[in-house]
Parts: C-alpha cells; sequence; structure tokens
C-alpha cells in the first residue's frame, strides 16, 4: 500500500494514541487472565483440618482421626493403645514425618459436584462418589473400605506407628482433593487409600495397588517413593493372602493423586463384582489378612526411609 505523506500532524498524533489504547487495552486482558491461577492451589478449607496426633508417647502408640464434618469425640477412645510392648519392634523407624494417613475411600453419599482433578489439569471429576457394590454380600464398598481400614489402623497403633484418618465415619462429606489435602497438611510419611474394585467381567479378581504416575508433572516430586511404598505393600499382600494379585498400576487420572504432596498409594482390596471375591473380602479371617500386608508393607516402607 502507498504511504500518505502529507497527512496532517494532529491526524498522526490521534492514530498514535488509538494504537496505545488498543495495546495497553490487549495487555491489561491478557495480564488478568494470566494472573488469574486456572485452579486454586488450596483449599481454604483444608486449613481447619489440621489433624489432632498426640505425640507424646510415640515410641508406644498413637492415633487420631480427622473430620471435617462434626463427629462424635468418642472415636479417638475405641482406639486405646494395647500393652503390646511394640517399642522394640519399631526402634528403627525414624521419629521424624511417620505419621500415616489412612482413607478409607467413598462415603454413604457421593458428592457429584466438579472437582479439578489436578494442579496441571483443567479437567474435572465429580469429588467422590460412593463407591462399587458387592455383588453377592450387596455391602457398598464405602463400607468395606472403612472395615478394613480399621483393621489397618489397629496393626500399626500396636506397632507404634502414628496413624491418623480421613474419616471413621460413612456420614461424611470429603472429596478426594480434599483428602490429598488432610494428608498434606498432617505433613504424612504416607497416605494409603483404601478401595475395592469392580469390573464389568464377574471372572475378574484380585487385589491391585496403584501409585502416581511419574508422568504428571505436579506428582513428579513424589512418584518414585510412591512407587516403592506401593513395591511394599504388593509383595506384603502376596506373602499375607498366598496370592499373586494382579500388580502394579501407575495411574495420572486420579484426583487424590494429582493433589498429593506426599507420598500416595491406592489399594485396591478385590473385585466386589466377582462373588467369591467379594464373600472372601467380608470374611474376617481375610480381612485381617489384607490388614496384616499392608501394615507389613507400610512398616517397611517407614523404616526404608
Ligand atoms: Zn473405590
Amino acid at each position: 500500500m502507498k504511504v500518505t505523506k502529507n497527512r496532517k500532524p494532529w491526524m498522526a498524533f490521534m492514530s498514535v494514541v488509538v494504537w496505545m489504547v488498543c495495546v495497553l487495552v490487549a495487555v491489561g486482558c491478557t495480564s488478568q487472565v494470566l494472573d488469574r491461577p486456572a485452579i486454586p492451589q488450596e483449599s481454604p478449607i483444608v486449613s481447619k483440618e489440621t489433624p489432632i496426633v498426640s505425640k507424646e508417647t510415640p515410641a508406644v502408640t498413637s492415633s487420631a482421626t480427622m473430620q471435617p464434618v462434626a463427629e462424635s469425640p468418642a472415636a479417638e477412645s475405641k482406639t486405646k493403645p494395647t500393652a503390646e510392648p511394640a517399642a522394640s519392634k519399631t526402634a528403627a523407624i525414624p521419629k521424624q514425618g511417620r505419621l500415616v494417613m489412612l482413607d478409607p475411600g467413598h462415603q454413604r453419599h457421593g458428592n457429584n459436584a466438579p472437582e479439578s482433578v489436578g494442579p496441571d489439569t483443567r479437567e474435572t471429576k465429580p469429588k467422590v462418589s460412593s463407591g462399587t457394590v458387592g455383588v453377592r454380600t450387596k455391602k457398598p464398598e464405602y463400607v468395606l473400605n472403612l472395615e478394613v481400614s480399621q483393621l489397618i489402623k489397629d496393626e500399626l497403633v500396636r506397632r507404634g506407628i502414628e496413624v491418623a484418618m480421613t474419616r471413621e465415619s460413612h456420614e461424611v462429606d470429603i472429596s478426594n482433593k480434599q483428602r490429598a489435602d488432610m494428608a498434606n497438611e498432617a505433613g504424612a510419611a504416607l497416605a494409603v487409600r483404601i478401595h475395592a474394585d469392580g469390573d464389568s467381567s464377574p471372572k475378574t479378581k484380585g487385589f491391585s495397588v496403584l501409585y502416581p504416575s511419574a508422568s504428571s508433572a505436579a506428582v513428579k516430586p513424589i512418584s518414585a517413593e510412591s512407587h516403592e511404598a506401593a513395591s511394599f505393600i504388593l509383595k506384603h499382600l502376596k506373602s499375607a493372602t498366598d496370592t499373586a494379585g494382579r500388580g502394579l498400576s501407575a495411574r495420572s487420572d486420579l484426583s487424590g493423586f494429582n493433589w498429593s504432596k506426599v507420598p500416595v498409594v491406592l489399594v485396591e482390596l478385590g473385585f466386589m463384582t466377582n462373588p467369591e471375591e467379594d464373600e472372601l473380602m467380608s470374611e474376617a479371617e481375610y480381612q485381617k489378612k489384607l490388614a496384616l500386608g499392608i501394615a507389613d508393607g507400610i512398616e517397611q516402607f517407614l523404616k526404608s526411609r
């Protein structure tokens, strides 16, 4: 295009002014978008959820329950330490950072409100679901998860390991991100999420241990340690139950992993959609084996740190 040379000075001045206004508006809008975090870094509710963990006698036992909703304080008295002399067995476990956060998966009523899957993505998932159901026992997964978690807790406490739980009741409303935040806030050495599986085929069975995939940037710092913990737990689950299980699985799609800043694993105890395994998982003997295997794996992880 031909440049006009005989333009009047005031017109040139106005062009510059208009151009500058356009640039300022554009920069202003862009920085506004960039400055606004896509995903909130911390849930404001979480600061109130600091676990109450007794640290007076770490050599003996201690335990605590964290409940973001009003819960009976009686829960704590249920887990009074036994007289088991656990001190010698746990002497090798460093006192610092050895709290284990147990998270019995799901709750009575799911919460379908969307929640960000992780700090690196705008993808959302429901905050928490109510889980699967036993095909033969008709037991909801959230009930089984808490039954086994309580046994694991008792076993860890007996060994002198500090334990906190995200819930000890079904009447809670705690999202998967909030559960991760609870472990973060507590500075847990390890978070262990307890779940049971479901599948369209009734033949599928066996336990598995999930850990956060290193492919997700947010969990890279905890991926190696989580993998190590998962390996220990799988190994001890195999020997406790005398079955092979389905192995380890790296996952990048779980909100409860992606928001975690502490090593985290998820144990799928078995398939509630397999009639035999569904029944087995509700037998006291088998539950005890699962709990012992998981506790052994946790203890080995803590000792290895
Ligand atoms: Zn589940």
